[in-house]
C-alpha cells in the first residue's frame, strides 16, 4: 500500500521523508510541489529522477483528472474533476472584486438529503482525502489565481471532520499555499457535536451554516438533520462557537417559493438571530429539476430581506453566479453522470 502522502500535514510529512532514508530538506519540496498542484512526481522538476521514481514506488498523489472546464459568462469556471476511483467532483471559481474565490467539495456524493439539494440525489459515495481537497484549491490555483475558499461544493465538510482539518492545517501552512483561514469559509447543514468540537479549535476561519429555516416545522421538512439536531440545539451551539471564537457566523437561508419565504419566517428568524454576532445572507434557491421547490419570486425575497432588515439583522441578498453552467450544488455532476 503506497502512502497518500498529500493527506499528510507536514509533521508526517517529514517523518515519511525520514522513513525512506531521504534527507530533511525534501518534506520542504515536496511539500511545496503538492501545493502547486502537480499530480505527478515527474512534475517535481528539483527532485533527481532517480529520487522521484523510487519516490513513486512508496508513495502517491491524488488523482484530480480535468474531465470538464466551463467558463460563464460572468467569468465564473467549474471544474469537473475525475478522481483515482472514476468518481466526480466539482470545483467552482468565482470571480469577485475583491479577487477569486475557490469553492471545493468535500465528498463525493452527500448523506444529509436535503430536499432542495442535488448532492444527495444519489446518496453518498465516499468522503474526500485532505489531499484530494487541498489538490482542489491547488489545480484552481494554477489557472485562476485564488484568494480565498469557501468548502461549500459537493458534500457535507462536518461528515469528514477530520480530513478536513489536516486540509486546512496544510492549506493554511506557510510552507505551502499559505492561505489565511480568515480567507475560508466552512459551510455545515448543521452537525451540532462537530461545531462544538470545532469551536475549541478556535480557529479564524468562517463557519457558514445552512439554516434555511427558522422553526422546527419548516426546518424538519426541508432537512432531515433538522431532526438529529433541531433550531435551538444548532442556534445554542452557534452561540457557543461565537463566544469561544469570537467570530461572527455566517447563516445560508435559501429563499423556496411557498416554503420558507413568508414574512412570518422572517420575523422568527429575527427573533432567533436578535443579538447573535452574524450575518444572513439570501439565496433564491437554484431550480433543481428532481426536487421541483422554486425560488421565491424577487417581491417576496425584498420582503423577507426588508423584514429582516428593519429588525436590525445583517442581512444580504446573493447574487447567483454560473448559473449558465450549472454550476449551483452538485448540478453538473449530477448531469453528467446521468448522462444530460
Ligand atoms: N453540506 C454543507 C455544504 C455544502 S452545500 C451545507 O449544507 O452547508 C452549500 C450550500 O448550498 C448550503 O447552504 C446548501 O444548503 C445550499 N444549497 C444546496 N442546494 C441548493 C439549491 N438547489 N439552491 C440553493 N442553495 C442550495
Amino acid at each position: 500500500m503506497k502512502t497518500d502522502i498529500a493527506s499528510l500535514n507536514f509533521d508526517r510529512l517529514a517523518e515519511f521523508v525520514a522513513e525512506n532514508g531521504l534527507p530533511k530538506y525534501r518534506t520542504e519540496q515536496i511539500f511545496r510541489w503538492i501545493s502547486r498542484g502537480v499530480l505527478s512526481f515527474d512534475e517535481m522538476t528539483d527532485i533527481s529522477k532517480d529520487l522521484r521514481a523510487k519516490l513513486s514506488e512508496t508513495a502517491s498523489l491524488p488523482v484530480l483528472q480535468t474531465e470538464k472546464k466551463l467558463v460563464s459568462s460572468d467569468g465564473t469556471t467549474k471544474f469537473l474533476f475525475t478522481l483515482e476511483d472514476g468518481e466526480h467532483v466539482e470545483t467552482v471559481v468565482m470571480k469577485y472584486e475583491h479577487g477569486n474565490s475557490v469553492c471545493i467539495s468535500s465528498q463525493v456524493g452527500c448523506r444529509m438529503n436535503c430536499a432542495f439539494c442535488a448532492s444527495s440525489l444519489k446518496g453518498l459515495q465516499r468522503s474526500l482525502t485532505a489531499g484530494e481537497m487541498l489538490a482542489q484549491v491547488a489545480v484552481a490555483n494554477r489557472e485562476c489565481n485564488v484568494s480565498s475558499l469557501v468548502v461549500m461544493g459537493i458534500g457535507e465538510p462536518m461528515d469528514n471532520y477530520d480530513n478536513i482539518l489536516t486540509f486546512l492545517e496544510n492549506l493554511s501552512d506557510p510552507r505551502g499555499l499559505g492561505m489565511s483561514l480568515r480567507h475560508v469559509s466552512v459551510s455545515t447543514c448543521g452537525i451540532v457535536p462537530k461545531i462544538n468540537e470545532l469551536a475549541e479549535k478556535k480557529l479564524q476561519l468562517t463557519l457558514s451554516v445552512s439554516l434555511h429555516a427558522p422553526d422546527d416545522e419548516t426546518r424538519n421538512k426541508i432537512m432531515p438533520v433538522n431532526k438529529k439536531w433541531n433550531v435551538r440545539t444548532l442556534i445554542d451551539a452557534c452561540s457557543n462557537y461565537i463566544e469561544k471564537t469570537g467570530r461572527r457566523i455566517s447563516f445560508e437561508y435559501t429563499l423556496i417559493k411557498g416554503v420558507n419565504d413568508s414574512v412570518r419566517h422572517a420575523e422568527t428568524l429575527a427573533k432567533l438571530l436578535k443579538g447573535m454576532l452574524a450575518h444572513v445572507n439570501l439565496i433564491p434557491v437554484n431550480y433543481v429539476m428532481e426536487r421541483g421547490f422554486e425560488p421565491s419570486s424577487p417581491e417576496s425575497i425584498r420582503r423577507f430581506y426588508d423584514t429582516l432588515k428593519s429588525k436590525g439583522i445583517n442581512v444580504t441578498v446573493r447574487r447567483t453566479l454560473g448559473s449558465d453552467i450549472n454550476a449551483a450544488c452538485g448540478q453538473l455532476r449530477h448531469k453528467t453522470e446521468a448522462g444530460k
